[in-house]
């Protein structure tokens, strides 16, 4: 094995994320991660922001903000889609009711013009 290096608390060791698994009751994520000497630990991130590992590390450790990146990451990118499928979702509606308007006016239309040529 090589010498291990110097790390300052600031870089980000290796952190592979084995396992990803959410509580759908509390919207906890539980990620079952690997560092780069191959210890596994479990991170756990809560809805309200609190986060834990299981790691010895009394303070926030590189594998929570490792994993925290990731998640946000991926947050970023839920979000973006749900942005996208909500405006197509708005101009899928707005064309429904535009469809649904045109055929209220051509009915009326009919129903004017049988009017009229009553009259
Ligand atoms: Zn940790």
């Amino acid at each position: 094995m090589k010498a291990v290096k110097t790390v300052t608390t600031k870089q980000l060791r290796e952190v592979t994320i084995l396992v990803r698994y959410t509580v759908k009751a509390t919207g906890t994520v539980i990620l079952y991660v690997r560092n780069d000497k191959g210890v596994c630990y479990y991170c756990t991130l809560a809805e309200n922001g609190t986060h834990s590992c299981s790691c010895p590390s009394h303070v926030e450790c590189y594998h929570l903000k490792a994993v925290i990146k990731v998640e946000n990451a991926r947050k970023a990118k839920w979000d973006a889609y749900k942005a996208t499928l909500a405006k197509q979702l708005a101009k899928q509606y707005v064309s429904t009711s535009v469809v649904a308007e045109q055929a209220m006016m051509n009915a009326a239309l009919t129903t004017n013009q049988g009017y009229r040529l009553l009259r």
